[in-house]
């Protein structure tokens, strides 16, 4: 693909990072006429495919029905406990060849002369000095970061650095607004918080309302998945299957048309106990005791990778910056889902981003922060705090009651209550 970024153009949006988030916030922006830039520190994006790749049948909806890369349907999704079958639900989706996907939208952006810089890893961001704006400034003051008594940066520019590897340097780029959709311990999100942070009460009283159980604000699962070819008839059914040893997590088999990912996701302590490895083998050999797969099939890939579970982020935006997708802590606590959530919070990101440009006031995008959380705050709250559940449960005595309270296949996880706002 073709590296259209231009030294020296002021950006209205820099992305950070394009995965299904940020790939479908430069494609939702496409054709508005502003400029955008799409930066990504991989060669190819999203090659390796860190995903099951599993999604809802929605997504298709906010692309307008557009969007390539869809290898198979899923109808149903089966639930195994120990190995037996513990029920089977209707579950709409789709399995992606997600790479085909992400691609799309990134030629579309392109298509559409948004500018695409590859292998270029996002270093730091700061805002221009007001003298280089032609602000003039009682001297001495120094407004290299922005905050001050309001906490406001309002339509300041931002200089972000990246490393390009193809051409061995370092490049500047300026841009009204910086999205961070950089994935599980984003950069932006780091470098965001470190601008703003001082004084601020809110940020420090919703740090601290995270549940007993989630140990900090950056808890993850840890996965291992592999692509194998398919050797038997899977029809449309996803399969998810809890044994005690895949601790806090699952494994799961989703057919695409001729191969399966077959994977787990468990707790980081486990990982370090019995290794990522060594647990996904001794899955996969559960699998073929239970006539699931043959355990011959040829490899096709393997991935690992971390998935977020602390729930959405204290503040999605801070002045002229803002986070979405895993980067915003948007992936589902309990599935560890989080694509949908990705294309979702891309598609109101980039509304906002819209107005804010039009009408010049940066502020705008607060109301973005704030229609993300209402989107995701009921499903996502829902989800932390069954996985607090899960945690503190997993070692207790009846493992099948705590799967059907925790997983989101059961009655009992969906049943009615007050949800504990995260
Ligand atoms: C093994 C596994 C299986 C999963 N299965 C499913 C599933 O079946 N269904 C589902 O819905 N979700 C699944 N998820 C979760 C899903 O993959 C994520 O929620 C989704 O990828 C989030 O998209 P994103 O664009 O926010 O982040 P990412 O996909 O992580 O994309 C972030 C992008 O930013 C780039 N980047 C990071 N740092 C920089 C930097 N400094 N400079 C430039 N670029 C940078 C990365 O290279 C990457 O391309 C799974 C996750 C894992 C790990």
């Amino acid at each position: 693909m073709k590296n259209l970024c231009r030294k020296n153009t002021i950006y209205d949006a820099a992305i950070i990072g394009a995965g299904p988030a940020g790939a479908s916030l430069a494609y939702f922006l496409s054709g508005s006429g502003l400029k955008v830039v799409l930066i990504e520190k991989k060669k190819v994006a999203d090659i390796p495919v860190r995903c099951a790749e599993l999604v809802p049948r929605a997504i298709t909806q906010l692309y307008n029905d557009k969007i390539s890369g869809i290898n198979n349907e899923i109808n149903n999704m089966e639930t195994y406990i120990r190995g037996e079958l513990a029920n089977t639900i209707k579950s709409d989706g789709f399995i992606l060849d997600r790479s085909i996907f992400v691609d799309f939208l990134i030629r579309e952006h392109i298509r559409k002369n948004g500018a695409y810089v590859n292998s270029a890893n996002f270093l730091n961001a700061e805002y221009l000095s007001c003298q280089d704006q032609g602000i003039r400034t009682r001297p001495g003051r120094n407004l290299k970061n922005p905050y001050d008594k309001t906490g406001s940066a309002k339509n300041k520019t931002i200089k972000i650095s990246v490393y390009s590897d193809k051409n061995k340097e370092v490049i500047n780029i300026k841009t009204k607004i910086l999205v961070g959709a950089d994935g599980t311990n984003s950069k932006v999100s780091r470098i965001m918080n470190s601008f703003f942070s001082e004084n601020n009460d809110s940020y420090k009283k919703s740090y601290n309302a995270i549940p007993k159980g989630i140990q900090s604000d950056n808890a993850y699962i840890v996965a291992f998945q592999e692509n194998l070819m398919r050797k038997k008839d899977y029809g449309n059914n996803a399969k998810i299957f809890f044994y005690p040893y895949l601790t806090c997590g699952y494994g799961w088999l989703f057919p695409k048309k001729e191969s399966i990912n077959v994977g787990l996701a468990i707790n980081p302590e486990t990982v370090k106990r019995n290794g990522l490895k060594n647990t996904y083998f001794r899955f996969k050999n559960d699998l073929v005791k239970n006539d699931i797969i043959n355990g011959d099939e040829k490899q096709n890939s393997v991935v690992s990778g971390l998935a977020p579970v602390s729930g959405i982020s204290s503040e999605l935006v801070k002045s002229n910056i803002m986070i979405i997708g895993d980067a915003a802590g948007l992936c589902n606590p309990i599935t560890g889902a989080g694509n949908f959530n990705a294309a979702v919070s891309a598609k109101i990101a980039s509304e906002y981003i819209k107005k804010a440009i039009s009408t010049g006031d940066s502020d705008i995008l607060k109301e973005a922060g704030k229609e993300i959380n209402n989107f995701f705050n009921i499903s996502l709250s829902r989800a932390k705090n069954k996985r607090v559940i899960l945690e503190e449960g997993w070692s207790g005595d009846n493992f099948e009651d705590l799967i059907k309270k925790t997983w989101i296949s059961f009655k009992d996880y969906w049943q009615r209550g007050k949800v504990k706002s995260c």
